[in-house]
């Protein structure tokens, strides 16, 4: 008779048990939002939505995963070609954090043609659920961001505000 009860009592918790983690399931958090602030080619220019090949891109973004920062990729493609790049940040100031500033400058490889290119900022969190913003950016050759070999002719305003 005392064995009976107690597998009956066994019984009740096992299915509680089951109970709970069937409820802790469905509490999953919501998928990472992201919000591409500026791009651009420097912090003159925070948002031009341009960068040269050989320099950085100045990038910001705002960003909120509810299941925790995992992995933070920036991918760069062309809008008429095959020519890609990309680069994962795991960072300490990202990786398990839930609200943050993206701040990087990413690198724009030497070789990469002038163009139209597409930017993707995918945040992946611990849940492995992602979000994604994206943007447009110009690739313009190194040459064009050259101060070497600049005529200082007058017709120029120099800034002399200090
Ligand atoms: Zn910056
Ligand atoms: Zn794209």
């Amino acid at each position: 008779m005392k064995r009976k009860l107690f597998l009956g009592a066994m019984l009740l918790l096992s299915t509680n048990v089951l109970f709970f983690s069937s409820c802790e399931k469905e509490d999953t958090p919501s998928a990472p939002t992201v919000k591409i602030t500026e791009l651009g080619s420097g912090h003159d220019n925070p948002n031009d939505k341009i960068a040269y090949a050989g320099s950085d891109a100045h990038i910001e973004a705002e960003i909120t995963a509810d299941g925790l920062i995992e992995s933070i990729t920036v991918e760069v493609h062309q809008e008429d070609g095959d020519y890609e790049f990309n680069k994962v940040y795991t960072d300490a100031k990202y990786v398990g954090v839930k609200n943050v500033t993206f701040h990087e400058h990413l690198e724009i490889p030497a070789e990469a043609p002038e163009g139209e290119y597409h930017l993707h900022l995918v945040v992946r969190d611990q849940e492995g659920q992602t979000g994604m913003a994206e943007s447009e950016l110009i690739i313009k050759p190194a040459s064009e961001n050259d101060d070497d070999g600049h005529d200082h002719d007058d017709e120029h305003d120099h800034d002399h505000n200090h």
